[in-house]
């Protein structure tokens, strides 16, 4: 086993390596915690190696952020200053690298009232809406990845010195980016690629429904769109630049038919959403819509998810994530979406990625949504994967065919 410094290192070459897949001369941008300034001054140093052109760091303080939500007079939470649009813009020219280094703190934003939120989150959405559309497409290279951080490891329960707590957090995320793993075909470069196979079985069948069942009861149809495309692991930009947007990975995904989806599903995570926790809960769907929703905690928070636009009560990602995944076996759970939904099948609320529909480029707003994509500012994932979650496909000549068993993957 390597020292922790080694470890990191290489951690932060396998985040500009197989994450941004940094080129030479290319700018990155980071946003990091202010917390976590000496892994960013790691990547840093690791980017100029690779021979980035610069690379600028978007400093984050969530207390900081707290305080204007609390306190800032209402009308000005709807304001975003000119250079807000403009800074996302320079680099998407520049078609720089982004890597979003995030670590889990569901209480963050706790005792903010959420309509505050929404607010100040819809204006910025509303501001750089190209920004988005950028990532959703993968017209840039872009990864999220996990860095450790005294709230998450107090968490997850590690206990110790504040160092042997930080420490503990760290190994468990190399663990999961199989990072002590450097024999071939242990790594998480061949892992990805693994996924990346997975895809194309699934797209050689060519389903047009799914069929979702559990033993609390869930019962949901999902109609898939014609031309869908199942993605998941390496993936390439449009510049064909090979990248991973998610480090760790275990999902293959794609889009469902947004009118499509009718029953009811079971959550079988805790969902965090900007900050706060939603537990327990139940959506039914009819013709792709929620029409009713019960959960034993943060029903409230789930309104205002629902409220954000028409299209944030619509799916618009379908999930598939083997039961046994490693992030599964650790048996925590983060608080994270980012590892979270990669110890479970997903679906998420909102919108469609363009790429999970063949021949996409260049299509309208209106035109993906009449192909089944469904358009929102949001996108928030939630889990219904468990031991006892089965999903059967239907081709379009009849046949059924078993995706995943009691858990397991079966392509
Ligand atoms: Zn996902
Ligand atoms: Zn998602």
């Amino acid at each position: 086993m390597s020292s922790i410094k080694e470890q990191l290192t290489n951690y932060a070459r396998l985040l500009l390596q197989e994450g941004v897949n940094l080129q030479k001369g290319q700018t990155l941008v980071i946003n990091v915690d202010v917390e976590n300034y000496t892994f960013a001054e790691l990547v840093t140093k690791e980017a100029y190696k690779l021979q980035a052109a610069n690379v600028i760091i978007n400093w984050r303080h969530t207390p900081i952020s707290k305080e204007r939500l609390l306190h800032a007079p209402e009308s000005t939470l709807k304001e975003v200053d000119p250079w807000v649009p403009a800074y996302y813009k320079t680099y998407i020219d520049k078609k720089a690298a982004f890597l979003s280094l995030i670590s889990a703190d569901p209480k963050a934003l706790q005792g903010v009232d959420s309509k505050r939120v929404t607010l100040q989150s819809s204006a910025i959405n509303t501001a750089i809406p190209f920004y988005h559309k950028a990532i959703m497409e993968s017209a840039v290279t872009w990864c999220i990845a996990a860095v450790a951080s005294l709230t998450w490891a107090n968490l997850l329960g590690y206990t110790g010195s504040d160092e042997e707590k930080l420490n503990s957090l760290w190994q468990t995320i190399f663990t999961l980016c199989r990072i002590d793993h450097t024999e071939p075909g242990q790594d998480m470069s061949s892992h990805l690629k693994r996924l990346e196979k997975r895809t194309r079985a699934l797209n050689a069948v060519h389903f047009i429904e799914l069929h979702y069942t559990d033993a609390k009861g869930s019962d949901l149809h999902i109609k898939l769109p014609k031309n869908h495309v199942w993605e998941g692991g390496t993936e390439a930009n449009k510049e064909g630049i090979l990248f991973n947007a998610n480090i760790p990975s275990e999902e293959v995904f794609t889009a469902p038919d947004r009118l499509g989806v009718n029953g009811i599903i079971h959550s079988s995570k805790p969902l965090i959403y900007q900050g706060n926790r939603i537990d327990n809960f139940t959506i039914t769907f009819k013709d792709g819509k929620v029409v009713d929703y019960q959960a034993k905690e943060g029903r409230d928070f789930l309104t205002s998810l629902f409220d954000i636009d028409e299209g944030s009560s619509y799916l618009g990602e379908v999930a598939l994530v083997d039961h046994y995944s490693p992030i599964s076996q650790s048996g925590h759970i983060f608080y994270e979406t980012l590892f979270d939904e990669n110890a479970s099948c997903h679906l998420a609320f909102g919108a469609a990625y363009p790429t999970c529909l063949a021949e996409s480029d260049g299509l309208s707003k209106e035109e993906l949504e009449a192909r089944g994509l469904n358009q929102s500012m949001s996108h928030v994932d939630f889990m219904v994967g468990s031991e006892s979650l089965s999903i059967t496909g239907l081709t379009d000549d009849g046949a059924k065919i078993a995706i995943m068993k009691d858990g397991h993957l079966l392509f």
